[in-house]
């Protein structure tokens, strides 16, 4: 679905906002299956206009990231639960367990913006870890309007922009499906 504008409030357009970002982006990608992108979407659209936040499990090559699953965790925050976001500690640890010896792990966090754009703020710049792909969901009207992800730059002083793109096997599902018309 498309949103006709997502609202920018006043402070994305501060110094302190644009300081955030890197004008250069990333040279990795982060690949995300539909699946993991469809349950984000739906995470984010279902707690509008709160702010949703959960894990990103895959595994982190040289290339970027392969994000297979986005799972929600609970948003601890309840006074500021409009624009800010924890993560429950013990459901990172659960998972963290989870996936141990599996070959997959926790590589990135995702959470929401609602009625905000996808870019990323100085709390979420203080509160990011080198290694991690962070993806942000603007959410307007009660729906996903626009997803990107970020990562922190080489000197980990600001968000550079990663290039978000499809999984290898959704790209090999698409390519086969179309290979298949007559
Ligand atoms: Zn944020």
């Amino acid at each position: 679905m498309q949103v006709s504008q997502i609202p920018e409030p006043e402070r994305f357009r501060s110094q302190d906002y644009l300081n955030v970002l890197d004008d250069v982006p990333a040279v990795e990608r982060c690949r995300v299956t539909a699946a993991a992108m469809q349950s984000m979407h739906a995470s984010a659209a279902r707690h509008y206009p709160l702010e949703a936040c959960g894990l990103l499990l895959g595994k982190l090559n040289a290339t970027g990231w392969d994000i297979d699953e986005a799972r929600e965790v609970e948003n601890l925050n309840t006074e500021r639960a409009a624009d800010r976001f924890i993560l429950d500690p013990q459901a990172y640890q659960a998972v963290d367990r989870e996936l141990a010896g599996s070959g997959r792990e926790i590589i990135g966090i995702w959470h929401s913006h609602p009625d905000c754009p996808a870019k990323p703020s100085p709390t979420d710049l203080s509160a990011a870890w080198d290694g991690f792909a962070y993806i942000i969901v603007s959410t307007c009207q009660g729906i996903a309007a626009d997803t990107r992800c970020w990562a922190l730059n080489d000197s980990g002083e600001r968000f550079a922009a990663v290039p978000i793109e499809a999984s290898l096997a959704d790209k090999q599902a698409q390519e086969s499906t179309a290979g298949a018309r007559p």
